[in-house]
């Protein structure tokens, strides 16, 4: 027999595990909106004639935050929801993503920003990865360029906020992983920001209590058409084993990853108490902000520029 939805008599379309709820559509939606509405609200007012950026890739995550903004902030016409995607170019791939970003920017009616390495460095991605000798592969590049370009991008356009697709199993893999580490500087860091760094525009992570199956199912319902494919260059072997043992708890103890999550937030002030953030200063080079003279970012470029004359 079809399972009927807790909160009305219509047919559910979900069963939450961890709270025992069956949903319909609708109350789905509501529960996934309610919570979105309360994560903002806790990461900072948004004051008014505030322009909020979107790092929007085309996978879910990022669509279905980029739906949900625009849905949320539909009744405050001073907050304008705009997106920022960065093409790395990688063949095959990130152009294929972007259609994806492009087609939900036009049916929403919703501002499109793209910035490329290409523009900003000089290569794209599979360039770099020619000469790329790192043993962490790709991402150690890509991630450090992405953040300066969603950065540089979001200044340039006067965002006041950059929201991430970030959902609740990213966030419980991330503690973990720091945790297993020892890394607590880097655990007292995590986002969203709601202590503004000059220089910084700082994060918002409105899907941080989301899990990833909600996500997929918000999207489905909303028949949003994101990309799945996985970039060609992703090999973070250790997230994925961290990914498989939070799967083994959650089906064993639904509610672990809200667990995770709700421990980190218990003790995250003392944390930053301990590790509070660096001082920032200009990059010397960039006028990015950096705690060293040089930034990570021009550090890296000169890296590449060097393994680049070295092939030639
Ligand atoms: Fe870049 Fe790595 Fe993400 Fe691919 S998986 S887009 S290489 S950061």
């Amino acid at each position: 027999m079809m399972p009927i939805c807790s909160k009305c008599q219509k047919p559910a379309i979900a069963f939450i595990r961890y709270n025992g709820t069956h949903l319909c559509s609708d109350h789905f939606m509501l529960f996934v909106e309610k919570r979105v509405k309360k994560t903002i609200k806790k990461q900072g007012r948004i004051p008014q004639h505030t322009r909020i950026g979107v790092a929007a890739s085309g996978g879910k995550d990022s669509l279905v935050t980029l739906r949900l903004l625009h849905t949320i902030f539909q009744k405050r016409p001073d907050v304008e929801i705009v997106v920022i995607s960065v093409n790395e170019g990688i063949k095959g791939y990130r152009e294929n993503s972007l259609k994806k970003v492009k087609k939900a920017c036009s049916e929403w009616e919703i501002p499109y920003n793209e910035i490329s390495f290409k523009d900003v460095f000089g290569w794209n991605m599979d360039e770099i990865q020619q000469v790329n000798n790192s043993p962490l592969g790709a991402c150690s590049y890509c991630g450090v360029f992405r953040r300066h370009c969603l950065n540089i991008k979001a200044k340039e356009i006067n965002i006041s906020r950059l929201a991430t697709g970030h959902n609740l199993d990213d966030m419980a893999q991330s503690i973990l992983m720091n945790f297993v580490n020892a890394d607590m500087k880097k655990l007292a860091r995590l986002g969203p920001h709601e202590h503004i760094q000059p220089g910084l525009v700082p994060r918002m992570m409105p899907l941080r209590w989301i899990p990833e199956k909600e996500n997929a199912i918000y999207a489905l319902i909303n028949n949003i058409d994101f990309y799945e494919s996985m970039c060609p260059y992703s090999v973070n072997a250790l997230r994925g084993t961290f990914k498989d043992v939070l799967y083994l708890l959650e089906t064993k103890n639904p509610g672990t990853r809200h667990s995770i999550l709700h421990s980190y937030d218990a003790i995250r002030e003392s944390l930053r108490n301990q590790f509070p953030p660096a001082e920032l200063k200009k990059c010397i080079l960039c006028s990015e902000p950096t705690t060293q003279d040089v930034c990570q970012t021009c550090q890296l470029k000169e890296k590449v520029k060097q393994l680049m004359i070295k092939k030639s």
